[in-house]
C-alpha cells in the first residue's frame, strides 16, 4: 500500500477511536488512584476491557492486597512481544486549588483537564482504545499491556511485575513507557533515591545544654556533610547527557524539636539523590554511612548511649541508561517519524524494564510541564498523536 494511503487510513482510524479514547480517559480519571491508595477499581476496569478482547491477564498485588499491577497479553507468546507500560497512580490533588474537581474530567478548548490526564492516564486510555484493533487480527508478536501501582512513590509496583515475568519466563523485545514526552523519544533518565534519616538525642532543659543531646544539632552536622557531598558530585559529572549534567542532592524537609527552651531529642531529615549513574548512588551511600559510623555516631553515643542515627531507604529507583542502537528507540522513531532523542532529569520505571533485559524507550502523549500541576491537562492533539503511533505499531505487528 502507498504510504499516503496508509496515512489516510490511519488518520481515519484515529478519528474513529478518538471519542472512545476520551470516554475511557474520563472513566480512568474518576478512579482516585492516588499513590499508596486502593487502585483495584481501576485495575478491574482495565482488566475487564482487555479480557473481553481475549487477553490473558495476570495481577500481582501489594502485601495488603489493595493495590495491583495488571499485565495483560493479546497474541501468542513468542518471547518477542512489545510492552506498553503505564502507571495507574497519580499524585494527590487539593481540590480547592483546582478550577473544577480534579477527579471529574472537564473538556475545554480541545484539552481535557483532570488529575492524571497527562501523567499518565491519557496514555493508558489510548492503549485501551486501540486494544480492540490489536485483538482483531492475528499478531506476529504479542502485545502486552502493563499497568503498575505506586510509580510516583518509588516504583513499588513494577518490580513485582518484572519478578513475575521472570518466574513465568516471559520475555519481550521492547518496552514503551508512555510518560508524557510530547510523543518524543526519551532515551535515558536519572535514577531517583529517597531517604529519611532519624536522629535520636536526649531531652533536657535548655538552660544546661551539656545535660542533653540535641538531635537537631546532629542533624545539622549530617546536613553539612550531605552538602559537602553535593559539591563533590558536581565534580564527578561524566558528560552532558542530562540537565543538570551531574548527580543532584537535595534536603527537602527537616522536622524536630518542640521549642527554643527544650533540648530536642528527635529530629528527622528527608532528602533525595538523583544519580546519573550507579557509581554516584553508591558514592553517596558509602560516604554518608562512613561519616555516620566513624564520626557522628560515636560523638552522640559518647554523650548518651541511647542516642542513635538511623537512615531509612524510602526508594532507590535505578536510572535508565542510554542504549547503543536501541531497538525500542528505533521502533518509536520509525513509528512517529520523529528522530529527535532527549533525556530526562527525573526517575521513571524505564530503568527497571531495561535492567530486566528489555530494550526500553520513553514516549507518551502530553507534556511533563503539566504533570503534577494544578489543573493538569492533556491536549486532544497529543492523544491523537499517541493513537496514531499505536495504530502504526499494530500495522507493523499484523
Ligand atoms: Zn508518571
Amino acid at each position: 500500500m502507498l504510504i499516503s494511503n496508509l496515512n489516510f487510513m490511519n488518520n481515519n482510524a484515529v478519528n474513529e477511536l478518538f471519542p472512545e479514547t476520551l470516554q475511557i480517559l474520563r472513566d480512568l480519571i474518576s478512579f482516585r488512584t492516588i499513590s499508596g491508595e486502593n487502585n483495584l477499581e481501576f485495575v478491574n476496569y482495565c482488566e475487564k476491557k482487555l479480557t473481553s478482547l481475549g487477553a490473558r491477564s495476570i495481577k500481582t498485588y501489594n502485601k495488603e492486597k489493595i493495590q495491583a499491577n495488571l499485565f495483560s497479553t493479546i497474541g501468542d507468546d513468542n518471547g518477542k512481544g512489545i510492552i506498553l507500560s503505564g502507571h495507574s497512580d497519580v499524585v494527590p490533588a487539593i481540590s480547592s486549588d483546582w478550577t473544577s474537581d480534579p477527579f471529574i474530567a472537564r473538556d475545554n478548548n480541545n484539552k481535557i483537564f483532570g488529575r492524571g490526564t497527562c501523567d499518565m492516564k491519557g496514555f493508558i486510555a489510548c492503549t485501551l482504545a486501540v486494544a480492540p484493533l490489536f485483538a482483531s487480527k492475528k499478531l506476529s508478536t504479542p502485545i502486552h499491556f502493563s499497568y503498575t501501582f505506586d510509580e510516583e512513590t518509588g516504583c513499588l509496583g513494577a518490580p513485582l511485575v518484572l519478578d513475575d515475568l521472570k518466574k513465568r519466563n516471559i520475555k519481550a523485545s521492547a518496552c514503551i513507557i508512555g510518560e508524557p514526552t510530547n510523543m518524543k523519544a526519551i532515551t535515558a533518565n536519572k535514577g531517583y533515591n529517597e531517604y529519611i534519616t532519624y536522629f535520636t538525642g536526649l531531652s533536657g532543659h535548655a538552660s544546661n545544654p551539656e545535660v542533653g543531646v540535641s538531635a537537631i544539632e546532629y542533624a545539622i552536622e549530617y546536613s553539612n556533610k550531605l552538602l559537602e557531598l553535593r559539591n563533590d558530585l558536581k565534580k564527578r559529572s561524566n558528560g552532558k547527557i542530562f540537565s543538570p549534567e551531574y548527580t543532584t542532592l537535595q534536603i527537602g524537609k527537616i522536622s524536630g524539636g518542640i521549642g527554643a527552651n527544650v533540648i530536642a531529642d528527635q529530629c528527622s531529615l528527608e532528602w533525595e539523590v538523583r544519580p546519573i549513574n550507579k557509581e554516584d548512588s553508591d558514592f553517596v551511600n558509602k560516604s554518608i554511612e562512613e561519616f555516620t559510623k566513624k564520626i557522628l555516631l560515636p560523638k552522640i553515643k559518647k554523650k548518651n548511649p541511647k542516642g542513635n542515627i538511623n537512615k531509612i531507604v524510602i526508594g532507590e529507583v535505578v536510572g535508565f541508561d542510554k542504549e547503543e542502537n536501541s531497538s525500542a528507540t528505533n521502533l518509536i522513531c520509525n513509528l512517529t517519524g520523529d528522530n529527535s532523542k532527549n533525556t530526562m532529569p527525573f526517575g521513571t520505571e524505564a530503568g527497571l524494564f531495561q535492567n530486566a533485559g528489555i530494550s526500553t524507550v520513553i514516549c507518551g502523549p502530553g507534556s511533563i510541564d503539566q504533570a503534577h500541576t494544578v489543573d493538569e491537562y492533556i491536549t486532544y492533539d497529543q492523544l491523537k498523536s499517541c493513537l496514531k503511533m499505536l495504530i502504526s505499531l499494530r500495522e507493523k505487528m499484523i
